[in-house]
């Protein structure tokens, strides 16, 4: 029983069964010569260039892959505009809701967006320092912003050295309001410079008058 299984017992089977298991399996219903033209594009190519589609002649779509590709790209960008235009009517015409939405979201992905907050923090340390100036401004409403970059031009500006005490600034330096913005001073590059932390400690809000004043420097 089991030994005409054998290929050898089997006088017709020439080539190894998996070769022809092979090419059966992929082209069921043509053989693979066979040439069409797509009514999209009008190029010539084999069947297999054609995806396969039970109600047709020859069991394959009329245009080719490249032209489905395309359609269904197409047909997904018109959809997602249109998808896109009818949340931002709904958007318009509701607000509230729409802001409830977006909190819930924000909720439901809350520990997706910390990791992603995370990352770009540790990827943009300057642009960390800076926003975090310029939420304090605002918070104390003297307005104003900083640019990015105003560290690097101060540094040069300052040749390295504390505003202060003109000691080496080091690694360890501060960015520092010259009128603090608790007595007014405006958030902007104008008004900062750079100081050693510990003379940036010392200061803390005071007058810049006062305070190099208080150091004996300034009558
Ligand atoms: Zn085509
Ligand atoms: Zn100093």
């Amino acid at each position: 029983m089991h030994r005409r299984r054998n290929p050898r017992h089997m006088g017709a089977v020439q080539k190894p069964h998996w070769q022809l298991m092979n090419i059966s399996s992929t082209e069921p219903n043509s053989n693979s010569t066979a040439m069409k033209c797509c009514t999209r594009c009008s190029a010539t190519k084999p069947l297999s260039g054609f995806y396969r589609s039970t109600g047709k002649k020859d069991g394959h779509e009329s245009h080719c892959k490249e032209c489905s590709k395309a359609a269904g790209k197409l047909k997904y960008q018109k959809n997602k505009d249109l998808v896109n235009q009818r949340s931002s009517e709904r958007q318009k015409q509701n607000p509230e809701r729409h802001r409830e939405s977006v909190r819930q979201w924000r909720e439901r992905n809350k520990e997706k967006l910390k990791a992603k907050d995370k990352a770009w923090r540790q990827a943009n340390p300057e642009k960390v320092r800076l926003k975090a100036h310029n939420r304090r401004a605002k918070k104390r409403s003297v307005g104003g912003v900083l640019t990015l970059g105003v560290r690097e031009k101060l540094f040069l500006l300052q040749k390295g050295k504390c505003a202060c005490c003109a000691a080496p600034l080091g690694e360890d330096y501060h960015l520092d309001h010259i009128v603090p913005l608790a007595l007014g001073g405006v958030n902007a590059d104008e008004n900062v410079q750079l100081l050693r932390a510990t003379c940036n400690l010392k200061k803390s809000d005071r007058h810049p008058i006062d305070y190099m004043q208080s150091k004996g420097m300034l009558l």
